[in-house]
């Protein structure tokens, strides 16, 4: 389904007096994987090890510095948004807009892609607010009067209204209470089997990957550490990094 590509991604952070880029952080090196249709691809690594930026490249948001991006088999352009893949970020408090309503942000994808009329979207809009669990008496409140779960179920809906075919996962749960983490793991896994979707779960909790996926791929610094099936790779770690990281699960 998706096949990236010698993918590497570098930030300036040092600038000469001309405003010339003069040192580069490499926050993603040479990264080449790809995701089957139909499975849960799991990218894990420490924080800062490049999985958030690897995501925005995916989802459009950044451009590569270089590499190629293959969806269904046709190379996908520098940051073209393409609706079949979208992305749900870590934080909703962050993410969703605290002066819009809840109906709002929902819609705001549609209106974006210009994909229905007034009508329609507001039935797509009741749609996906009833699917992640939430009554349609949300819709005219704002993000502040809604819970961590409730508000990360919104940030669900709004990227489920483009009836999207790949939806990235950028560690969804870890802005919320643990209590709240498995009620939104299992909504997550009953979407996918609902709307046929793939995912590409990042996070940093091996608990998590172990219990979800099918291949895992282990970011060090922005590489590729080990990358296969999540069983033997658990079972079985080649990596130091990926021991430690093993260890680490309580
Ligand atoms: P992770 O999601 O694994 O925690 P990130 O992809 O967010 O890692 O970050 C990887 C590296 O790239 C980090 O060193 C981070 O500071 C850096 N980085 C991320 N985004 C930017 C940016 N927009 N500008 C400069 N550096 C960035
Ligand atoms: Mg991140």
């Amino acid at each position: 389904m998706l096949r990236v590509e010698n993918l590497s991604k570098n930030f300036p952070v040092e600038f000469d007096i001309f405003g010339k880029p003069k040192r580069f952080l490499k926050a993603v090196q040479d990264v080449s994987f790809q995701v089957e249709k139909g499975s849960v691809f799991s990218i894990v690594g420490e924080s800062g090890s490049g999985k958030s930026t690897i995501a925005r490249i995916l989802s459009g948001i950044y451009n590569p510095s270089s590499g190629k991006i293959y969806y269904e088999g046709k190379i996908l352009k520098d940051a073209k948004r393409i609706k079949d893949i979208q992305i749900v970020f870590q934080d909703p408090e962050t993410s969703l807009n605290p002066r819009k309503t809840i109906s709002f942000i929902v819609e705001e994808g549609l209106l974006v892609h210009r994909s229905a009329s007034r009508f329609e979207r507001k039935k797509i809009v009741r749609d996906a607010i009833k699917s992640v669990g939430l009554t349609s008496d949300i819709l005219k409140k704002y993000p502040h009067q809604l819970s961590g779960g409730q508000k990360q179920r919104v940030a669900i809906a709004r990227s489920l209204v483009l009836k999207p075919k790949l939806l990235i996962l950028d560690e969804p749960t870890s802005a919320l209470d643990v209590s709240v983490q498995a009620q939104i793991l299992n909504l997550l896994m009953e979407l996918k089997e609902l709307y046929n979707l793939t995912y590409i779960l990042i996070t940093h909790d091996l608990k998590i990957v172990n219990h979800l996926s099918d291949q895992v791929m282990v970011l060090y610094l922005g590489q590729i550490m080990e990358m296969g099936r999540c069983d033997s790779i658990i079972e079985n770690p080649f990596h130091p990094y990926t021991k430690s990281l093993i260890e680490s699960i309580p």
